[in-house]
């Protein structure tokens, strides 16, 4: 199912495409013996994980949460991921989908690693131009200033031509915190995988879409403990997923992934082993 209903909301899932990545990052210290029950490895131990974004029409505003990984990235860089030498523009993915790119008049992105925000821009001739030239773009200020410390550890993850001409021209706005961006629609911190991700949730008569981001990247990751490699804060990524999934099983949330290769939405339950499970819709 790539469309649900939440209240007076509309989700969709947009999967810009699949691409491969070091199955052992995904999981961290998760021994291979169990997450290959999870999910099949390469020959050079990637497994397949989508650049997932959605789309939440409000019938005010029509917001892209997140835009993929864009096309700045060298034939090297993609032949290592498995993708193909060039990518569809993301607004002509959103187009086959059946969606009007240019209704687009939010932007939302959870964090600002490439693999999140590389499809906010496209390279042209002397610098980048915004992909979705009407939108208003937000990221959270926090991010945005640790992007610019370029930390050995995870400084690779940054390419500043993904939200720098947007925060210079005005078009993005950076939130010190938690913020309602439309009436309904939320950007909430929950550390873990860095300090100041969001989760974006939408919320309508009652009823609950959350996008985890890389809180939980997949289906696969609903286990409290099984956090991924690239995670800064272990420790605060357990804490915070059984927090998060916690409160999307008591209130029945339908459920977004960052990185699913198949699942669009799932629901959460209790499970007496691995705590949550996730039952896709
Ligand atoms: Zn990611």
């Amino acid at each position: 199912m790539s469309g649900v209903t939440v209240g007076d909301f509309e989700i969709s899932l947009i999967r810009h495409s699949i691409h491969w990545w070091d199955g052992g990052a995904f999981f961290g210290v998760v021994p291979k013996t169990l997450w290959s029950q999870k999910t099949e490895a390469d020959e050079l131990n990637r497994i397949p994980a989508g650049f997932n974004c959605y789309l939440v029409r409000t019938g005010s505003h029509t917001i892209l949460v997140e835009t993929g990984a864009g096309d700045k990235h060298d034939a090297r860089a993609r032949e290592r991921m498995r993708l193909p030498p060039e990518s569809e523009p993301l607004p002509e993915t959103i187009a086959r989908h059946g969606f009007d790119p240019e209704s687009i008049d939010i932007v939302i992105n959870s964090h600002l690693h490439w693999d999140h925000c590389g499809g906010n821009t496209v390279l042209c001739e002397g610098g980048a131009r915004p992909a979705f030239p009407r939108a208003r773009y937000f990221a959270a200020r926090g991010e945005w200033e640790h992007a610019h410390q370029r930390l050995s550890r995870d400084g690779v993850s940054y390419i500043d031509a993904n939200y720098d001409p947007l925060v210079l021209s005005g078009q993005m706005t950076l939130v010190p915190g938690d913020t309602e961006v439309v009436p309904g629609v939320w950007m909430r911190r929950a550390p873990g995988h860095n300090r100041d991700m969001m989760a974006i949730t939408a919320e309508s008569r009652g009823r609950t879409f959350c996008f985890f981001s890389d809180l939980v990247p997949t289906t696969a990751h609903v286990q409290p403990t099984w956090v991924m490699a690239f995670d800064l804060y272990p420790l605060e990524c357990i804490e915070n997923k059984t927090k998060w999934l916690g409160a999307a099983q008591a209130g029945d949330w339908i459920c977004g992934f960052a990185h699913d290769p198949q699942v669009a939405f799932a629901r959460i339950t209790d499970h007496p082993k691995t705590k949550f499970a996730a039952v896709p819709l």
